[in-house]
């Protein structure tokens, strides 16, 4: 049984009490470790063999899952934030569903979350945005045309992009060409709950500059939105006294 499992973002007690149960009952532990912080492989068993992914291939990978699986030992592989965003487990899910080997998944704290929580923000504020745009600049993995950050960017809803910040010129220059105004509030965040974090408030257009300033060059999360500012919204529908709800009256 192989356990793909969120490690959240950063601080090792962001994993999920389930996350951390199964880390400490594997045999086998596969971590991502150019993201996922050390500190969680001190919850593994005494004996546990452990494995950096960040110096294996795919291949690699594999073939410490299949071998583990024919010895009968369980297997956490150990993703950083969430899986489910830019994590690359649809291949190895695919390559166990062709051996018949069976996985489950165990969601985690993404980087997206933890940045909102370095910032003390909710990316969806009443009368200033809904949305929240997760998506990337195109690196050696390209994206597809009609998601390019240029083309979301006439939305001017929040965006959050990962795997960008060597590409910040690039990056702010697409922001503005698609809509932003240049002055619109942004927001740098380095390695959101490690103990080195760090949050830069800037505008779309001071991006490169201040990652520059700050030294910031991987490792963060890039915010841009009005909803950035944490100013100018309307109070809730939900809280307010005026609103009925299936759980409460209307109190005015
Ligand atoms: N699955 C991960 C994302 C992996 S892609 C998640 O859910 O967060 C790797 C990118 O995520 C990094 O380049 C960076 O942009 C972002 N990232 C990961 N951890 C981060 C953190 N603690 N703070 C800021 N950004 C982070």
């Amino acid at each position: 049984m192989i356990r793909f499992v969120g490690a959240g973002c950063g601080a090792a007690d962001l994993i999920t009490v389930r996350g951390q149960r199964l880390l400490q009952e594997a045999d086998v532990i596969i971590y991502a470790g150019s993201l996922v912080n050390p500190a969680l492989l001190t919850y593994a068993k005494a004996g546990a063999k452990i494995y950096n992914s960040a110096e294996m291939t795919l291949e690699e990978v594999l073939s410490v899952m299949f071998e583990a699986e024919e010895r009968g030992l369980s297997v956490v592989r150990l993703h950083t934030g969430d899986p489910c965003l830019y994590g690359a487990i649809r291949e190895q899910m695919d390559a166990l569903d062709k051996k018949g080997i069976a996985y489950d998944y165990t969601p985690g704290v993404s980087s997206f979350c933890g940045a909102a929580a370095a910032l003390n923000m909710e990316y969806t504020l009443p009368s200033v945005s809904q949305s929240v745009v997760i998506t990337r600049m195109a690196g050696r993995t390209p994206v597809p045309e009609r998601e390019s950050v240029r083309a979301f960017a006439k939305h001017k809803a929040t965006m959050v992009l990962f795997l960008s910040t060597g590409l910040l010129e690039k990056t702010q220059q697409e922001l503005i060409e698609g809509g932003y105004d240049p002055e619109t509030p942004a927001a740098i965040v380095y390695k959101a709950s490690w103990p080195d974090e760090k949050t830069v408030l800037c505008t779309v257009s001071s991006l490169a500059d201040c990652a520059k300033q700050n030294g910031i060059r991987k490792t963060a999360l890039i915010i841009v939105g009005d909803a950035v500012r944490q100013s100018g919204y309307a109070r809730s529908e939900l809280y307010n006294p005026a609103f009925a709800t299936e759980f409460r009256p209307a109190k005015e």
